[in-house]
């Protein structure tokens, strides 16, 4: 019999959320032109947490003016040891205020304490220590002797990573020279907020970085600007596809994370335990709001009674509730809307064919919520095993040799990542050599270190952040990958 857990919750003392915010333009933060603020809720309760200013054309105009004005005057002209100063001391604030910020974004989003304090905010401070270690040596970085920035980049980013996303854009532009404007997701705004006041008390140059709020129409103000140098995106395929009809023709350097549907393969002669671990954290880790998530489970047919029935077992005992609870496995869903769309693609797959399986676990009577669900007898036509559900949900496929593994796994219009266990090196590297997709793990799944590079074939896009190779994103040369 399982032990019950007594609740264990972070406090939220420990954050001053203040009831509405305005725009971060030019160091301060002022009121949106056109005096709208929208609400941004905890989605584990519907409780309204802060009240997030709507940016408009005139907003974005000045956030777009006041980031080339600290480019020309003030950012391009530094050194790249001065640059590294204050992204050290960024990187440094992060770290002081990691608490606050890892409750934050708990609150905001839906994840996990535990996730948001031992993954997201370890690594929003080490993109910014990584990164401030490169912005007095771009000399070295393979680019030429010496490199040149780019500019204004325009900044947009999805709400299941929010403050990690923003590092992952943020931290190189800087580094490299360039200023920014960033738009936090609709539903997520408020670690970005934070990061602007961690800039104030970095002292960084006013308008260095802008943060502005809005909807998907402040997006694509900002990505259209015509004063814009550098465009980074990270989000659904869709709108990648709208951004780049958007700014083809024009001067912008582009780089697209968009969407995955990730094969995580499993031979006979895996670690088995170890293998279920990393199934579990390939698709239930952020309630699978993860675009490199591992949804498609491939198991070799020989071991595929067993390796089920040991993922069931572990599924069993995931706890799903107060992402607050130290004991947290599963948080919410962030919005209702994510939610209608795993209802409905989930229903798709019971109505095509597949069986649904999910533990028995209580769900809390507010707020956005799904239960760890898994997918067998899927085929390949399977919506569920074609489109990204970016929720808690696993299809699982079955194969008999190494080279159906390949076709199968390749067998997606996306690219981003896919996963190997296996004890044999020389099929890791076979498999690995195969796959068309940026990122392959062996024996793990979804690790990420800020020097390791991250991004897609296909329609999971292109260009490629973190490491030397995404400093290639946010410098005029050209692009590495
Ligand atoms: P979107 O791609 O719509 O949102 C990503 C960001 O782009 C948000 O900041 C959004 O603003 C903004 N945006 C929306 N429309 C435009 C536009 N026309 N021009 C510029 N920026 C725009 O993703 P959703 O949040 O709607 O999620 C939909 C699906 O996308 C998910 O179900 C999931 O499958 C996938 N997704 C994939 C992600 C990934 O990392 N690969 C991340 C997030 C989602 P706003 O939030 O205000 O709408």
């Amino acid at each position: 019999m399982p032990f019950d857990y007594a609740p264990a919750p972070e406090s939220r003392s420990i954050v001053d959320i203040e009831s509405n915010y305005g725009l971060f333009i030019g160091g301060s933060f002022t009121e949106p032109t056109s005096g709208e603020f929208f609400k941004t809720i905890d989605p584990a309760t519907e409780e309204v947490l802060s009240e997030v200013a709507e940016a408009g054309q005139a907003d974005v105009d000045a956030a777009v003016a006041a980031a080339r004005r600290a480019y020309d005057k003030t950012w391009s002209k530094m050194s790249g040891k001065d640059r590294a100063k204050y992204i050290f001391r960024i990187a440094r604030l992060i770290q002081e205020r990691s608490r606050e910020l890892a409750v934050l974004e708990t609150l905001d989003n839906g994840k996990p304490i535990r996730e948001s304090r031992d993954v997201d905010l370890p690594l929003v401070a080490a993109h910014f220590f990584y990164h401030a270690g490169w912005a007095d040596k771009l000399e070295f970085a393979g680019y030429g002797p010496d490199p040149k920035s780019l500019g204004v980049a325009a900044q947009v980013i999805p709400w299941n990573f929010p403050l990690l996303m923003l590092a992952w854009k943020v931290a190189p532009a800087l580094a490299c020279g360039n200023t920014v404007v960033l738009k936090p997701a609709e539903t997520t705004p408020l670690t970005a907020l934070a990061f602007a006041d961690i800039c104030q008390q970095a002292g960084l140059p006013p308008g260095v970085v802008n943060i502005i709020t809005g909807a998907g129409e402040t997006g694509r103000m900002l990505v259209e600007h015509p004063d814009v140098d550098k465009v980074a995106f990270t989000g659904s395929t869709e709108v990648g596809k709208a951004i780049q009809r958007a700014v083809a023709g024009t001067k912008k350097k582009l780089t697209l994370e968009l969407g995955g549907k990730a094969a995580n393969i499993v031979f006979d002669d895996a670690p088995i335990d170890q293998a279920i671990e990393g199934i579990v954290n390939g698709i239930y880790f952020n309630q699978g709001h993860v675009c490199c998530a591992g949804s498609r489970l491939l198991l070799q047919e020989s071991i595929a009674d067993e390796a089920l029935a040991s993922l069931k077992r572990r599924l069993t005992t995931l706890r799903l509730g107060d992402p607050l609870d130290k004991n947290t496995d599963i948080g919410a869903i962030n919005s209702s809307m994510q939610l209608s769309k795993i209802e409905e693609l989930t229903a798709a797959g019971e109505a095509e064919g597949a069986e649904r399986w999910s533990p028995t676990c209580p769900i809390p009577d507010k707020g956005f919520w799904f239960p760890p669900t898994l997918f067998t007898n899927v085929t390949q036509a399977h919506r569920i095993a074609r489109e990204e559900i970016f929720g808690p949900v696993l299809s699982v496929l079955t194969f008999r040799t190494p080279e159906e593994a390949v076709a199968k796994a390749n067998n997606t219009p996306f690219g981003l990542s896919a996963g190997i266990w296996t004890e044999k090196g020389s099929r890791i590297l076979w498999m690995a050599n195969q796959m068309r997709a940026g990122i392959v793990w062996a024996n793990t799944f979804n690790r990420f270190d800020p020097a390791s590079p991250f991004g897609g074939f296909k329609e999971s896009g292109f260009g490629r952040e973190g490491g030397v190779q995404g400093l290639g994103a946010y410098l005029n040369v050209e692009d590495p990958s």
